[in-house]
């Protein structure tokens, strides 16, 4: 019956029990072990942790927009489920696609401007599955030195002679463009925004290298859709290049309702394309309705009113100001994205931990996940976070700060 876990025996099994542990134990001697903090509330501006903590002050969900837990967003996963089910117990192609499914894939089509969108089952996904269907071997990919990891894996799985620019250095980027010139297609990969620095690929230039070399772009927008741009379409809205941007992947779970999910969106045949080939779009189960009514929801919320994404802009230039007033170096720029620069990596991790215990939850993160002696703390502003919110984390960084050296 239930009860204790069956251990498996035999000498494989011990031999792989001794090497996952030592494994296990170079996790922890290297200082890099990732333990994840039990939160017993919504998602929200404010948390309450497991066994301990209420009304905890959050600055480290991607949830910008404060979308995650929005009463008309919950209302609309829980009118989807009770009408379309649990879920499709099936791919797309066989039996897996229902009409929010191809609602809402118009909807990510007409918020982009775009001719068509495909959903995944989430931007990891999406990012895995384009590279290998849209470039063979006679094409080239060019890809920033800090894309996300998903961009990386997706690039690894595809034949595409593979160029490695310097991160944002476009006089690299173009010097990889002239190389590739040999090549029947072009793509230049790029995050939007990058999300352990929060700053901003310089898009306007990247198209420009792009018409000039005759390539196409690529953008992730995890980390800017529904809130980067006058009406939150993106980095491409922001720098004015709607028109110039070839493809876009974004996320589901992250301001668009934050429940789960990815998408690409662009022109009509490289779309259809995808529902043949691409393979985690082949092999891998529908979008559940309720995470469809969620982002559906959150894709009509930004399309009534671009209120929303304008309040966020507002909060991030108040953190931002406020804590570079108070001494610190935050990086990037104009990005709800606020990396508080420390350097040192035991001074990131005591930093946090203390601004905890001042009931402010915000993580610390060094080398490997950021450059040695980079360490930072990372802050993300959501439109939901009060003045008051954000006040008080200026005002507990203050006192931190001073407290371990990091002001004077
Ligand atoms: N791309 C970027 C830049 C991301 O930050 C993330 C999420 O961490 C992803 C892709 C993956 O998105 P998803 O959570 O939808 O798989």
């Amino acid at each position: 019956g239930a009860g204790r876990p069956r251990a498996a025996s035999g000498a494989a099994v011990a031999q792989l029990r001794r090497r996952l542990e030592s494994e296990l134990e170079d996790i922890r001697g290297a200082g890099t072990w990732k333990s994840e903090r039990v939160i017993s509330s919504r998602q929200g501006p404010h948390l309450r942790l497991a066994g301990g903590g209420a009304g905890i002050l959050n600055f480290c969900a991607n949830n910008y927009l404060g979308l995650s837990s929005h009463p008309e967003v919950i209302r609309a996963a829980v009118e989807a489920l009770e009408k379309f089910g649990a879920g499709l117990s099936s791919v797309r192609f066989i039996c897996g696609t229902q009409s929010i499914h191809k609602d809402l894939e118009e909807k990510i089509a007409r918020f982009h401007q775009r001719e068509d969108a495909i959903l995944y089952a989430s931007c990891f996904d999406a990012n895995a599955g384009i590279f290998e269907a849209l470039l063979t071997p006679e094409d080239a990919v060019l890809s920033d030195e800090l894309n996300h990891a998903s961009i990386i894996d997706g690039i690894r799985l595809c034949k595409a002679n593979k160029y490695r620019y310097k991160h944002m250095d476009m006089q690299d980027l173009e010097t990889k463009l002239q190389d590739a010139q040999k090549h029947r297609l072009r793509l230049v990969a790029t995050d939007g925004a990058f999300s352990m620095d929060g700053d901003i690929a310089p898009l306007r230039e990247i198209c420009q290298l792009a018409q000039k070399y005759d390539a196409l772009v690529f953008i992730d927008e995890c980390h800017a859709t529904g809130f980067l741009g006058p009406n939150g379409r993106g980095t491409d809205e922001l720098l004015g290049v709607m028109d110039k941007v070839t493809i876009i992947n974004s996320t589901l779970g992250k301001a668009l309702g934050g429940a789960a999910g990815g998408y690409t969106t662009g022109p009509k045949p490289l779309i259809d394309l995808l529902r043949q080939r691409s393979r985690p779009y082949l092999f891998s189960n529908s979008l559940p309705p309720a995470v469809v009514g969620c982002a559906s929801k959150a894709l009509d919320l930004l399309m009534e009113s671009n209120a929303i994404a304008q309040s966020m802009a507002a909060k991030t230039q108040r953190f931002r100001s406020k804590m570079t007033a108070a001494g610190f170096t935050i990086s990037g720029k104009d990005h709800p994205i606020c990396p508080v620069m420390l350097g040192d990596a035991r001074l990131a991790a005591v930093m946090a931990e203390d601004m905890l215990n001042r009931g402010i939850y915000v993580i610390g993160f060094s080398y490997p996940v950021v450059p040695k002696g980079k360490a930072r703390i990372r802050v993300q502003i959501s439109a939901v976070h009060s003045d008051e919110d954000i006040d008080r984390c200026v005002e507990a960084f203050t006192e931190v700060g001073r407290k371990h050296g990091a002001l004077p």
